[in-house]
């Protein structure tokens, strides 16, 4: 855990979420600011910096795809569609420096991104 991290003391449950998923690995909770009226955020426990700080062969990679399935089961939009972005870095728009993947459904999304 970084002590600084709010994404990793929302995961020890020092910050409170509304939490959707989780399990010894991952931990996925409601963004405070919803872009979409569905709008989550999912992390890894364990504190990345960015997608960039994943080592080679990184199981959580596959982890966190499989609670992508999960979410869009869960929220009854498998069929329709959805988003999931990772943002990187101070150019890609990445606020919170723990890796994180947007999971973003409930209305049509456009293209290209802002
Ligand atoms: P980024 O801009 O891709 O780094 O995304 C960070 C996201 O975290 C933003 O969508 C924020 O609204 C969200 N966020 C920041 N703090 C909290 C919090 O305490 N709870 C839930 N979401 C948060």
């Amino acid at each position: 855990m970084a002590e600084d991290c709010i994404f990793c003391r929302i995961a020890e449950g020092e910050i409170p979420s509304e939490i959707v998923y989780e399990d010894k690995d991952i931990i996925a909770f409601k963004d405070v600011s919803p872009q979409a009226p569905i709008h989550i955020v999912i992390i890894p426990r364990k504190h990345y910096t960015s997608i960039l700080a994943i080592p080679a062969g990184d199981a959580i990679m596959g982890k966190i795809q499989t609670v992508i399935s999960r979410l869009a089961i869960k929220f009854g939009v498998a069929e329709d569609g959805f988003r999931v972005v990772n943002n990187c870095g101070e150019a890609g728009g990445q606020t919170v420096p723990h890796v994180h993947f947007h999971f973003l459904a409930g209305r049509n999304m456009a293209w290209p991104p802002g």
